[in-house]
């Protein structure tokens, strides 16, 4: 199996849930499959002149449990394989943290940073014109992940309802506090992050204070993670973007690191002193290191925010952290997985560790049927109550005994999930 394939990793997490799951092998084989994926041709027309036509897709991967969720990425290296994987592992999540929700992703190939505003507002409205025919509020529900954000939600719902004819906020999550959004999602999913990394200290009967953490990634997944780890007491000592990684033993100011990337700053600029806020006081460049070598920092935790595909067969055995926590999708490979298995390094997994932003989808996509809208608090608090026992219920079944890893336990609790709905619903016709 190629180490760097997404869907075959995807599939060999399920392969290996299979022993310990109580489903049946029918069943298991007809969850390995998607229901469909759509690909889409969107031709636009660029502010350079030139017309560029871009490949988009959209991946429904399965539905028993409710409608299709899942994000939309905008990302050179985006393949019909990534998105189907990224989409079975939105069916594991939200089965495993209990959302009425089945689970899809989308993709355009493309890189933003050629694209001007107005370039990638025509590529947005283009390709939810190309997907219309699969989206909706009660059939599939899209939301930001990689280089989407907000504005690209408010361009696709603008999209979709203008074909409906009236506005359709419950067509997307992740949309503007204006159009329907709601408090606390852009920063959900980093909260969810900070509460399992919480809750697996606990577990452990470890310190999160006297903890050093190092965070690869410093989007918006990184970055809100880092800012709340940071209060609860815990030691950022590196993180990273695409264009390298800064490392400060002591702990980074994460504050001033934040204000810094928030007004449009690459983390290489930052080490050099180049900073793009006004008060440096707490200011202290840190350490110029790469991506890899972050990733082999000796840190009590290393959560991989970036990207997937990151800690492979290459460099497993020099991973030092005691503890990972997948911030990204899919960033530990299998081969990787089974070295720090053995190793008895502990990984709370993707689909477990960074739920929070699909949780409070469902809540923006709730609120939005109630045409109502809850105070932050609110929204925080079930956050924390629905990851919170997704946590419990994995650790549950890993302590029974007999389970390798919590992967494979939260495998075998989101396997059985989606498979008893199968099994009520039946086979059509
Ligand atoms: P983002 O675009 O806001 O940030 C990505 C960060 O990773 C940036 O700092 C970027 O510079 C860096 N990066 C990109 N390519 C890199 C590379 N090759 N090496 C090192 N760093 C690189 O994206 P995000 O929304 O923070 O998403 C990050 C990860 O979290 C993705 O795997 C995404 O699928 C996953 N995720 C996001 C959400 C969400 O709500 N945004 C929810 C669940 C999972």
């Amino acid at each position: 199996m190629a180490d760097d394939d997404p869907f075959e990793n995807m599939l060999a997490q399920m392969d290996r849930a299979e022993e310990f799951a109580d489903v049946t092998h029918g069943v298991f084989e007809r969850l390995k499959h998607p229901e469909r994926t759509l690909k889409v041709t969107l031709p636009v027309e660029l502010d350079s002149g030139d017309v560029e036509v871009f490949k988009g897709y959209r991946c429904q991967f399965d539905s028993a449990r409710g409608p299709f969720k899942g994000g939309v990425r905008y990302h050179p290296s985006v393949t019909q394989e990534e998105v189907e994987a990224l989409a079975g592992w939105m069916t594991w999540k939200t089965a495993l943290v209990d959302l009425p929700f089945g689970g899809a992703k989308g993709g355009v190939i493309c890189e933003p940073k050629d694209l001007t505003d107005n370039d990638l507002e025509n590529l947005t409205r283009r390709y939810t014109e190309g997907i219309r025919r699969l989206i909706g509020p009660e059939t599939d529900v899209p939301a930001p992940d990689m280089n989407t954000n907000p504005q690209t939600m408010a361009w696709m719902m603008d999209t979709y309802s203008m074909y409906e004819g009236y506005s359709v906020p419950k067509v997307v999550t992740g949309k503007p506090l204006e159009l329907g959004g709601t408090p606390g999602r852009i920063a959900a999913t980093g909260r969810g992050v900070s509460i399992v990394t919480e809750r697996l200290f606990d577990y452990l009967e470890n310190d999160l204070s006297e903890a050093s953490v190092a965070i690869q990634g410093f989007g918006n997944v990184g970055s809100h993670a880092a800012r709340m780890l940071d209060d609860a007491g815990a030691r950022v000592v590196a993180t990273s973007d695409v264009s390298g990684a800064v490392y400060d033993p002591d702990g980074l100011d994460v504050s001033t690191l934040g204000a810094h990337v928030d007004a449009g700053g690459l983390i290489e600029e930052y080490t050099r002193g180049d900073l793009r806020v006004e008060d440096r006081t707490r200011w202290d460049e840190g350490q110029a290191i790469s991506n890899e070598e972050l990733l082999t920092l000796d840190v009590d935790v290393l959560i991989p925010a970036a990207v997937e595909g990151v800690i492979t067969n290459d460099n497993a055995d020099d991973i030092r952290a005691n503890a990972i926590v997948e911030a990204a999708n899919g960033p530990t490979t299998v081969a990787a997985d089974e070295i720090l298995s053995e190793r008895d390094v502990q990984i709370v997994p993707d689909i477990l560790a960074n739920a929070g932003g699909v949780i409070v989808s469902y809540l923006e996509w709730v609120q939005n049927s109630q045409e109502f809208s809850w105070p932050l608090e609110t929204v925080n608090a079930e956050l924390e109550r629905r990851i919170g026992s997704a946590f419990d219920e994995t650790i549950e079944r890993y302590d029974e005994g007999a389970i390798p890893d919590l992967r494979t336990a939260a495998y075998t609790l989101a396997l059985e999930r989606t498979a008893r709905a199968h099994e009520y619903r039946g086979l059509f016709p």
